[in-house]
C-alpha cells in the first residue's frame, strides 16, 4: 500500500486568540479529489494553506506522500497551489508566468516550451501566450493560474474556490472544465476548497465538512449527500435541500 498522498494529523492553526483550525485529521488517495466544503470562516483555505505551507500548524503534522514536510517552505513541497488571492506576475506575460515554476527547477528550455504549450492547451488558452495577466479576464486568468499549477505535474492540486470570482454562466463552463480536466489527470489528487454544495457534489469523490474550525464529518460524496450523519450536513449539503 502506498501512502496517501496527504495527511493531515492533529493540525491546529491559531491566528493569535483566533483559532482557525482545530486538531484536523484528514488524509486524500493519490488521483482522489476531496472537496473541503463549509460555510465563510470554517476553516478550509487555513486548512488548504496547511497542506501548502502557507501556515505553521500550532500543532500537528503534514504529511505527503508519507514524508512529513510540515517543517519544509512552500516552493519545496512540488504541490500546485491555486489560492484565493495567489494571482499571477502582473508584468510576465501568460507564458512566462507558465514557465516560471519550470525554470525555478532548471529545465531545459527546450522542454520548458513544450511543457508550457502542453499545460495551457489544457486549460483552453493556447492562443494567449503572448498576453500580459491584465489584458485577460478574471476568468482567463485563473485558467492560467491552474495552467501555472500543473506545470510543474505535481501530484497533488489545491484549488481555494477557484470559481467564486466568476459570473454564473462562466462558473458553470469552468465547473465542466475541471471536471474534464480531472479525467486527464486521473493520478493527481485534488482538494478543492468550497462553500458551494453544488460545486463539491459534481467534483469530489469524498467531501469533508468544515464548522468553526473542525471537521465534522466526512466521506464519499455520495454517502454525504443521501446518509448524511449530522444535522449540519444535512441542512448544508443533503437530498432534503
Ligand atoms: P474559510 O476559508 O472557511 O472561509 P478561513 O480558513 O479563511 O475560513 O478562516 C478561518 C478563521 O480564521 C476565520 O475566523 C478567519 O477570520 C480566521 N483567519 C484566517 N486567516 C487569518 C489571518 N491571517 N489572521 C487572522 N485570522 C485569520
Ligand atoms: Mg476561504
Amino acid at each position: 500500500m502506498s501512502a496517501p498522498a496527504v495527511e493531515l494529523r492533529g493540525v491546529s492553526v491559531h491566528f493569535g486568540r483566533t483559532v482557525a483550525l482545530r486538531e484536523l485529521d484528514l488524509t486524500v488517495g493519490r488521483g482522489e479529489a476531496l472537496a473541503l466544503l463549509g460555510p465563510s470562516g470554517s476553516g478550509k483555505s487555513t486548512a488548504l494553506k496547511a497542506v501548502a505551507g502557507f501556515v505553521r500548524p500550532h500543532t500537528g503534522r503534514v504529511l505527503l506522500s508519507g514524508e512529513d514536510v510540515t517543517d519544509l517552505p512552500p516552493h519545496r513541497r512540488g504541490l500546485g497551489v491555486v489560492v484565493q488571492n495567489y494571482a499571477l506576475f502582473p508584468h510576465m506575460r501568460v507564458a512566462d508566468n507558465v514557465a516560471f515554476g519550470l525554470r525555478a527547477r532548471r529545465m531545459p528550455r527546450r522542454q520548458v516550451e513544450e511543457r508550457v504549450s502542453e499545460v495551457l492547451s489544457m486549460v483552453g488558452m493556447a492562443d494567449y501566450r503572448r498576453r500580459f495577466p491584465r489584458e485577460l479576464s478574471g476568468g482567463q486568468q485563473q485558467r492560467v493560474a491552474i495552467a501555472r499549477a500543473l506545470a510543474i505535474r505535481p501530484p497533488v492540486l489545491l484549488l481555494d474556490e477557484p470559481l467564486s470570482a466568476l459570473d454564473a454562466a462562466l462558473r458553470e463552463e469552468m465547473l465542466a472544465e475541471l471536471l474534464r480536466l480531472r479525467g486527464e489527470l486521473p493520478d493527481t489528487a485534488l482538494v478543492y476548497v468550497t462553500h458551494d454544495q453544488g460545486e463539491a457534489l459534481a467534483l469530489a469523490d469524498r467531501i469533508a465538512v468544515m464548522r468553526d474550525a473542525r471537521l465534522v464529518e466526512v466521506g464519499p460524496t455520495d454517502q454525504l449527500y443521501h446518509r448524511p450523519r449530522t444535522e449540519f450536513t444535512a441542512s448544508f449539503l443533503g437530498a432534503a435541500n
